[in-house]
């Protein structure tokens, strides 16, 4: 790769003339011996997946093993037909499209890990919102998702993208910086609007914890992911708009490695703290322990 940082990304973008998916693509290709095409198809391949998953979770019972979880994101788009929502429309459909990929994975369905299992609803909710709203083809699409691997490659080898190293920061906070930075270069926006856009989105989450109920990548997890696509769309309308991360980008990672760092273990995925320990994350353990159909 070319790039270890994001500030090195924009740089090889624009001595190279090119946008942060095609430094990705040759970059990836380079790396893993593979033509260009490939990387880019098997990208397509995991878009549809993505897009299997938005639809499942819409239209299929989503209810988890636990019984904890399953059909919000059914719930949310039914209030959507009745209701104005009061985030709009479209916010309120990438919402609901993340809480489906995300109620999909916690009832055992196919999903794309963006950058983890926990985190995999937000790209989905963000891409394919957009993609309908503004009739983007796949293809673009595809130029989305190299773009925001770029991203998370810079996040993940100067930080974390996992709850268990770095609390949901790493996790639901990578995917909302990877989501925001993609679509702002998916919008027409420069390298350097969308490097804004992902340091704006992770300053957003720091401190996140990991706090999952019963150890489950279900609560607070599958409503992070609804919350997450949103707070990327609005740092993609602010870098859009000319709102900058006055603290680079690259530092506010280094915030998060520090943050994380210093984050106490019962915070980053042992469910020994925050939620999980709440009188009523007790319950729910103790429940879950006996076996107990859950409400
Ligand atoms: S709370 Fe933990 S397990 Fe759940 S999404 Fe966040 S990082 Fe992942």
């Amino acid at each position: 790769m070319r790039f270890r940082t994001l500030k090195q990304l924009t740089e090889v973008c624009a001595s190279e003339g090119l946008t942060i998916a095609e430094v990705m693509l040759a970059d990836q290709s380079q790396e893993s011996g593979k033509p260009p095409e490939y990387v880019f198809e098997k990208m397509r391949a995991y878009y549809q997946i993505m897009k299997e998953a938005v639809a499942k979770g819409l239209t299929e019972d989503t209810t988890s093993r636990s019984g904890l979880t399953g059909k919000d994101a059914q719930r949310v788009a039914s209030y959507m037909t009745t209701t104005e929502a009061s985030l709009g429309e479209e916010a309120c459909k990438a919402m609901a499209y993340a809480l489906a990929v995300s109620e999909v994975n916690a009832s055992m369905g196919r999903i794309i890990a963006t950058p983890t299992a926990g985190s995999c609803g937000i790209i989905p909710g963000v891409f394919i919102s957009s993609q309908q709203r503004f009739g983007w083809d796949d293809d673009h699409i595809v130029k989305g998702l190299l773009s925001a691997g770029a991203i998370g490659y810079v996040i993940a080898n100067n930080s974390f993208v996992s709850g268990a190293e770095g609390g949901c920061q790493a996790e639901v906070g990578s995917a909302i910086g990877m989501a925001a930075g993609a679509l702002v270069e998916l919008r027409g926006g420069t390298p350097e609007q969308a490097m804004h856009a992902v340091g704006l989105a992770l300053k957003n989450t720091l401190g996140l914890i990991c706090d999952p109920v019963g150890g489950l990548v279900e609560i607070p997890c599958i409503v992070r992911n609804g919350f997450g696509a949103v707070n990327a769309m609005a740092a993609a309308d602010m870098a859009l708009a000319g709102v900058r991360s006055v603290i680079p980008s690259d530092e506010v990672v280094q915030v998060m490695y520090e943050v994380g760092t210093a984050m106490p273990e019962k915070h980053r995925e042992t469910a020994k703290g925050g939620l999980a320990q709440t009188p009523t994350g007790q319950q729910i353990m103790k429940e879950l322990n006996l076996g107990k159909k859950q409400r």
